[in-house]
């Protein structure tokens, strides 16, 4: 595998109308760098002109790279392709949508450099431009991250980072089927640094994580890192027990003096609080055996539909212009200056 200096891989779904602004703010920034370097455009499965319009740019520009799955299988997943693609010997995590400044990459590559660590952070210094909805549960997410998974989870770090090939090699050998970056490389333990930047609003199209999504996220989160929803079965378990040693004493006691304990409204709170918790407890059970399962039956988590590295596809329609189409309006200048 010839190594090229720096990757930068960008996971897409359905960003056609985002697309064109992505490569006219990123190709400058990467021409400025003066390395060696490629975009690896990993389209996770469009159902719009993502792949037909990326091809079309790749014309342009050929250190556009274009990795086509064969369907939707999610942020993470698409980012697990792209870093098994990579071949940089930094690779950076980039959003389509320009929420990550593309400019900051130029002070992660010389940071990680200077200061030679494996690993730098894009912190969000503000997220303003997020909705307060996304801020709020954002919030709720690494709060509880923090607690189960360890204090290195920084609550302002997403998938915008620079990461050294010794990183992304360990991170291509993780057997895990669907791991969650963002915790994933912290609790590696490579040395770290981090560039703060402004998140900004999302440039054009709309988010791609809905709330489906983001619980799915979290169970992910939560599943890949700790045991302890598992160990709750047990905590409550025991604190019933106790509880109902008491109750039992109690009603004995009252029994043997001749008073019964007028009980219809406790025993039915009480059937259906010990129903309704061991309910959850088996559904903690059934996500960890799920995973379980699903690592068990060993199916590829993605599958590459084809990589222009490899092969240039055939048949692919070209993509309408859009009316706001940035790169067609820089190519038009450009040909009129030439
Ligand atoms: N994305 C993806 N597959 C998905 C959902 C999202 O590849 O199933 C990509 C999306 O195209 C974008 C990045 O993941 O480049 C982050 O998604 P988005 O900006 O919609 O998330 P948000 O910023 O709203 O959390
Ligand atoms: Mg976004």
């Amino acid at each position: 595998m010839s190594l090229v200096a720096l990757s930068v891989v960008t996971p897409m779904f359905n960003e056609r109308e985002a697309v064109d602004h992505f490569v006219a703010r990123l190709r400058p920034v990467l021409d400025g760098l003066a390395v060696p370097y490629e975009v690896v455009a990993v389209d996770d499965g469009s159902s719009d002109a993502t792949v037909a319009r990326l091809l079309q740019l790749r014309a342009d520009w050929p250190q556009l790279r274009v990795v086509a799955l064969r369907r939707n299988v999610g942020h993470q997943t698409a980012l697990r392709a792209g870093l098994r693609a990579a071949r940089g010997e930094h690779v950076v995590s980039i959003d389509a949508d320009l929420q990550d400044p593309p400019e900051v990459i130029g002070e992660m590559l010389a940071k990680a450099r200077a200061e030679q660590v494996d690993v730098v952070y894009g912190v969000r210094s503000d997220r303003s431009t997020d909705t307060v909805f996304k801020r709020r549960t954002a919030g709720v997410y690494y709060w509880m991250m923090k607690r189960l998974v360890g204090p290195w989870v920084s609550d302002q770090a997403g998938d915008f980072r620079l990461m050294s090939r010794a990183v992304v090699d360990v991170l291509n050998d993780l057997p895990e089927p669907r791991p969650v970056y963002r915790l994933v490389v912290p609790s590696l333990g490579f040395s770290s640094a981090e560039v703060g930047y402004v998140r900004e609003d999302r440039v054009a199209g709309k988010t791609k994580y809905p709330l489906s999504k983001m619980i799915k996220l979290t169970f992910d989160s939560i599943t890949g890192f700790s045991a302890a929803p598992l160990k709750i079965a047990t905590w409550v378990g025991l604190l019933s027990f106790v509880l109902c040693l008491v109750l039992i004493i109690t009603a004995l006691g009252a029994w043997s003096v001749g008073t019964t304990v007028p009980g219809w409204t406790s025993l039915y709170i009480a059937v259906l609080l010990l129903g309704g918790i061991q309910l959850i407890c088996v559904g903690m059970l059934g996500e960890y055996i799920g995973r379980i399962y699903a690592a068990t039956q060993g199916r590829p988590a993605f599958l590459v539909s084809f990589d222009t590295d490899q092969q240039e596809p055939a048949g692919f329609a070209v993509a309408d212009p859009l009316p706001d189409d940035p790169a067609d309006r820089l190519q038009r200048e450009h040909e009129t200056i030439s």
